[in-house]
């Protein structure tokens, strides 16, 4: 049986080494799917893993090719490309992301599909008591209380990928081209009517987090350059400020020299204000370098991510003659498409 023509709802699954997972993750997904009683369809995207992932969506999208469609990476673009992939290939009224590892319990979907259709065009989630370690929560707790003071994207909890998107808004994020982005940020600034809901959350089933402290980094660095100027902003500010105290601090030096004569007491204390001082300056030029260096990936335009292959029984066109017996007209394989920004 090939894809439905129109689903109603699509599934986004970003998996990056997976495999230990995938098994569990089937199990509870697709009947959780099947009592929707809609017409549905799953996107896994394979962001490059390594492992055998690969092959076990190949095998499930074989189990089950009337609602599973498998985008084959031919390298690892990151958790945010994947669903950027995933939106480009998605043919449902609400697309609904979700992680691979069971953390977002898929129950949830039908919670989230049903507050879409109360007229919402974005549903976003806040983690019911959040099965994560103390450092992540309270990592993610100072990154949301940063991002609501310098950006004007509102949401409680930005860290779940749970969340449900409308055509509209998922039509125009397919217009984007940023090399580097928060999917969930990017798509709230697009949305007409937001609202949040709470979701269960788990401990990952299987395997392990595939985010280091430096791509956790790289990740906030990402939200913060793609949606504020505040930090630069910030930068000319402290800049007077400094400039300023530092002028002050000058004329001060000056006035003692020439009341009370040469003296070196107090030479510590001004190296203590100038390797402060050359802190904020790397900082600043790290901070600029952030920015640059998004502009230049930006500005090359190569391809955000490669697709070898699409696995997907598509549905035959009309017109076109499907033989009674065997498989429909397309196994259709789309070999080393590139999606360029
Ligand atoms: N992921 C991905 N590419 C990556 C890293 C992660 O597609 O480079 C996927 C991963 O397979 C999972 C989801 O993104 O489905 C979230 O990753 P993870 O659970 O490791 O993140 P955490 O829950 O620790 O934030
Ligand atoms: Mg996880």
């Amino acid at each position: 049986m090939s894809l439905h023509p129109h689903p109603a709802v699509s599934v986004v699954i970003p998996v990056y080494n997976e495999e230990s997972g995938l098994a569990a993750l089937f199990a509870r997904l697709y009947p959780a799917l099947d009592a929707l009683g809609e017409p549905y369809e799953v996107v896994f995207v394979n962001d490059g893993s390594r492992d055998r992932s690969a092959a076990i969506l190949a095998a499930q999208q074989r189990e089950r090719p009337d609602v599973t469609r498998v985008v084959l990476f031919n390298g690892n673009y990151g958790q945010h490309m994947a669903i950027l992939a995933g939106f480009e290939h998605a043919r449902g009224d609400i697309v609904v992301t979700l992680d691979a590892d069971l953390q977002n319990p898929p129950e949830e979907i039908g919670n989230l599909v049903a507050k879409m259709r109360e007229g919402y065009d974005y549903v976003g989630t806040i983690r019911r008591m959040r099965q994560d370690s103390w450092f992540r929560r309270n990592a993610s707790r100072a990154m949301n209380v940063l991002r609501e003071k310098i950006t004007s994207v509102r949401m409680t909890d930005q860290g779940c990928m749970l969340r449900a998107y409308g055509r509209d808004v998922v039509d125009t994020v397919n217009r984007c081209t940023e090399a580097n982005t928060f999917v969930p940020a990017l798509a709230y600034t697009f949305a007409l009517r937001p609202t949040e809901i709470e979701v269960a959350h788990e401990e990952r089933a299987a395997g392990e987090s595939k985010y280091s402290l430096f791509k956790l980094i790289r990740l906030n660095f990402d939200l913060v350059t793609g949606f504020s100027l505040v930090p630069l902003q910030l930068m000319s500010y402290s800049g007077i400020l400094l400039a300023l105290a530092s002028g002050a601090l000058f004329v001060y030096l000056m006035v003692q020299r020439f009341v009370e004569g040469a003296q070196v007491q107090g030479v510590f204390t001004l190296f203590a204000i100038t390797f402060c001082l050359l802190g904020v300056l790397l900082f600043s030029i790290g901070l600029l370098g952030e920015y640059i260096g998004r502009i230049y990936e930006q500005v090359r335009g190569r391809p955000r991510y490669l697709v070898q292959t699409v696995l997907q029984d598509l549905p035959a066109p009309p017109g076109v003659f499907v033989p009674p017996t065997g498989r429909p007209a397309a196994h259709s394989v789309e070999t080393a498409s590139s999606e360029t920004p």
